[in-house]
């Protein structure tokens, strides 16, 4: 199979292909920000189903849980979430605090290994596949970003990205055509939402991740969840 066939296709083609190949062992590792949401309805349009699952950390915002209800709701699909291993959240809190990835690139990364990459390596030892709502537009990080990929990050599975090359205007356009729900803080002028305490609103032209640890520069501006291959 040549991976790189699957730059022509489109979203839909590529999800259908991922449910005929993988069924329930590809999962969407969905944090419900627009481009989740936007999977999680075109996957509602097409015959079959994979797994969905998102990380809670802990830390998220209350609009995260209430769009992750209405998902559930709207479509009526099963959300598995992973949480964080409750004794290494312990003893983060107890030596560091609470808000220790302010601190330094090492501490916030040590966060986001516990809440987050511990986390999903759990999810996917269960899968064969994940899919996620990655862009290549949605910053330095993610310029390479291919739309089926071998996951050397994770013993080679396999990384979909059906969303790879759509631009900010098309997911704003499916949503609205296609009334989709979206998370609210959307609307307060947050683009990229991750855990509460590392995203804040970013102003009119500025970078859409530049809400995302606004304390860091732009190379560092990934929790590790999606590392370079
Ligand atoms: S985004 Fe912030 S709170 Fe969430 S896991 Fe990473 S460092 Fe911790």
């Amino acid at each position: 199979m040549n991976l790189n066939n699957f730059e022509s296709k489109s979203a839909q083609e590529i999800l259908q292909w991922t449910i005929s190949t993988y069924g329930k062992k590809a999962g969407l590792a969905s944090s419900f920000g627009m481009e989740d949401m936007i999977l999680i309805d075109l996957l509602s349009k097409l015959e079959g189903e994979v797994t969905i699952f998102t990380l809670d950390t802990g830390r998220l915002h209350e609009e995260t849980y209430e769009v992750m209800e209405r998902a559930r709701s709207k479509y009526g699909i099963t959300i598995t979430a992973y949480f964080p291993d409750k004794t290494g959240i312990e003893i983060l809190q107890k030596s560091k605090g609470f808000f220790s990835f302010r601190e330094s690139i090492e501490n916030r990364k040590e966060c986001c290994t516990i809440r987050k990459i511990d986390p999903l390596n759990r999810a996917l030892s269960r899968l064969d596949a994940w899919i996620t709502g990655l862009r290549r537009d949605q910053g330095l990080t993610r310029v390479d970003v291919k739309k089926v990929a071998e996951d050397e990050n994770h013993n080679t599975m396999i990384k979909i990205n059906p969303l790879a090359d759509w631009s900010l205007a098309m997911v704003e356009e499916y949503i609205k055509t296609n009334d989709v729900p979206v998370n609210a803080l959307h609307k307060k002028n947050y683009p990229s939402i991750g855990c509460a305490p590392c995203t804040r609103s970013v102003d009119k032209g500025e970078d859409i991740r530049s809400g995302r640890w606004w304390w860091e520069n732009a190379e560092h501006k990934e929790c590790g969840l999606h590392p370079k291959n």
